[in-house]
């Protein structure tokens, strides 16, 4: 029976299913019903996979929502990230995840087992959820975090609370700080937060940076500059946790 993977994040819900050659993806907003939006995806995953809609599959479940979701079976979001970034980028000994509300670092064995963790899931700082709270208060999109011209002055951002920040951003735009700037400042608060957070478990190696937040170029970069290490995004670094779960539920190998 085909092993699908499903990660019911707090702000997207993700679905991952090996075809044979390759993992294939999909992805849909959480909402308020995490147990629809993860049905969405498997309804999606099968479509894409040309799995007849009566079909069965064998569904794993990880990510917040995992436990509203009746699943075959459910395994923590920490193992599924670690399994999902391991096969992603095999090199990378150490797992940064920055998603919708929360962060995670996870240091890995080579064979990509979890060898510690640490989570930040009480403060929005450092999440997706502060860069979508700004660019509402900004009057732009995350895409806007994604196309900072080169050579734009970074304005620092100096409060650490998301609360505070939004105050101070308000305040700069009154000012006439340009916008990029003011987004540039926010992505910098947001990679030093992640890098305060490596910094606690993990001193050296490459970095698998997954989330969505892993899609901003910027963001990527700037870590990179900051720790000084190797961080690299892989282009289905949303669906790490997805993919992990299938691995897990598939008790596929790499080069399987
Ligand atoms: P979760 O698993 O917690 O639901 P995800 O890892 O799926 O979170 O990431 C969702 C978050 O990714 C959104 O909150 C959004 O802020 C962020 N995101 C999506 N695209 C981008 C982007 N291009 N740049 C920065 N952040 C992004």
């Amino acid at each position: 029976m085909p092993n699908v993977g499903v990660d019911i994040g707090s702000t997207a819900t993700k679905g991952a299913l090996w075809n044979g050659r390759s993992f294939i993806c999909c992805i849909t907003p959480t909402g308020w019903a995490p147990r629809e939006s993860a049905a969405r995806a498997v309804a999606q995953i099968k479509r894409r996979g040309r799995i007849p809609h009566d079909h069965d599959v064998r569904v794993t479940a990880t990510g917040y929502g995992r436990n509203v979701f009746s699943a075959d079976r459910r395994v923590t979001e920490i193992t599924c990230h670690a399994a999902g970034a391991h096969y992603l980028v095999p090199t990378a000994r150490t797992v940064l995840d920055i998603g919708g509300q929360d962060s995670k670092v996870i240091s890995l064995y080579p064979d990509g087992r979890v060898a510690d963790f640490m989570m930040n899931d009480k403060c929005a700082a450092g999440t997706g959820r502060f860069l979508q709270n700004m660019a509402a208060h900004l009057g732009c999109t995350l895409a806007d975090f994604c196309g900072i011209p080169e050579g734009t002055p970074l304005q620092p951002i100096s409060s650490m609370c998301t609360v505070f920040a939004e105050s101070e951003v308000i305040g700069l735009l009154a000012r006439g700080v340009p916008k990029e700037s003011i987004c540039l400042g926010l992505l910098d608060s947001v990679a030093q937060r992640a890098v305060n957070l490596l910094s606690r478990i993990s001193e050296s190696g490459d970095i698998c940076f997954t989330g969505g937040c892993a899609q901003n170029e910027t963001l990527r970069a700037l870590i990179e500059k900051k720790t000084g290490r190797r961080v690299t995004s892989p282009k289905l670094a949303q669906y790490a946790g997805a993919i992990g779960a299938a691995i897990i539920g598939g008790g596929m190998q790499r080069g399987d």
